[in-house]
């Protein structure tokens, strides 16, 4: 089974309490690419510039990701610049320069066609349903927004939802996408723009899953709660998102089934790779990382919430 993923591949200047880097590698299809490649293969639809050289495209290669959907564009590659100061859960975004997004046509590779999993990451809703249209027989297709879209291109997005199985969005966004601040009402609320399942994460604190619309009054037994690893030290959030999607998405690809228990497990898949992600600055953890590890830690989450 294959994933395709479209969304930004960037560069990130970030600063956290642990530091700054600048410039570094980043953007949601690329988390979300690395994360999902150790579960399955990965093909990438995305629009970079001029300063995307062989280092970089050396990172996509040695996780054996297919790159042939990344077009070169004259001009820049997209910038984002955020700082995590005061909360380490939420960005605070101080710059972001579509550049080459800005003008780009996204056109899907004769090779990506086949592929039975559509992701659309991060990134201008416009985009994202172009792609959707253009791959309309894919078995399960997930996406992710943010603050920035749902303010500005409510619209746009709207039309996304409408053709989502799941959408991976934090707590913050979900609140503001329904105009609901109690977080059960909100994600019945959002999944009734679309989604059959939604997947609220909350930084540290884990994530939930909501599936299906619940009785009036509780919904807990279409509800899970996957925990995320305490850490004595988080370095760089940025990215835990597209991680945690993608370690979910590459695990659901991966199964021959999708059964609730695969969706339950595939939601601990998503907090392992979460909490690999954020443990140095970009991408630099993922990019050393086994699938013996993220096994190891798999078991952890499970004897973290294990009852007897
Ligand atoms: P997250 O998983 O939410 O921390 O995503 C972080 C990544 O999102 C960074 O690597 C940024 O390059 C990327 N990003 C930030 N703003 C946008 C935007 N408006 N559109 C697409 N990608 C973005």
């Amino acid at each position: 089974m294959s994933i395709t993923v479209v969304g930004s591949v960037a560069y990130d200047s970030i600063e956290t309490p642990a530091g700054r880097r600048d410039r570094c590698l980043g953007g949601a299809a690329t988390y979300f690419s690395l994360a999902a490649s150790f579960f399955t293969d990965v093909r990438v639809i995305a629009v970079v510039g001029e300063d995307f050289g062989p280092e970089q495209e050396a990172v996509f290669a040695a996780r054996n990701i297919d790159t042939r959907g990344i077009e070169r564009a004259a001009g820049k590659s997209f910038f984002w610049e955020g700082s995590y100061l005061d909360n380490l859960n939420e960005a605070k975004t101080h710059n972001t320069e579509l550049n080459v997004f800005a003008a780009f046509e996204p056109k899907i590779p004769a090779a990506y066609r086949d592929s039975q999993f559509l992701f659309l990451a991060n990134i201008d809703p416009v985009l994202q349903r172009r792609v959707r249209e253009t791959m309309p027989d894919v078995k399960l297709v997930a996406g992710d927004t943010m603050n920035y879209w749902i303010k500005d291109h409510r619209p746009a997005l709207l039309e996304v939802l409408k053709g989502l199985d799941v959408l991976l969005i934090n707590d913050t966004e979900a609140r503001m996408l329904a105009g609901d601040n109690n977080l059960v009402r909100a994600a019945r609320a959002v999944m009734a723009m679309g989604p059959r399942a939604l997947i609220v994460k909350h930084g540290e604190y884990g994530a939930t899953l909501f599936h299906g619309a619940g009785p009036k009054g509780g919904s807990a037994e279409r509800t899970f709660r996957a925990p995320a690893m305490p850490l004595d030290e988080v370095v760089d959030p940025t990215g835990a998102g597209d991680s945690f999607a993608g370690g979910f998405f590459g695990y659901l690809a991966s199964q021959p089934q999708l059964t609730p228990g695969v969706f339950r497990r595939a939601m601990f898949y998503g907090s392992v790779m979460g909490s690999f992600a954020v443990e140095r600055f970009g991408t630099e953890r993922l990019q050393q990382l086994s699938r013996q590890e993220i096994d190891g830690r798999f078991n952890l989450f499970r004897e973290l919430t294990h009852l007897d």
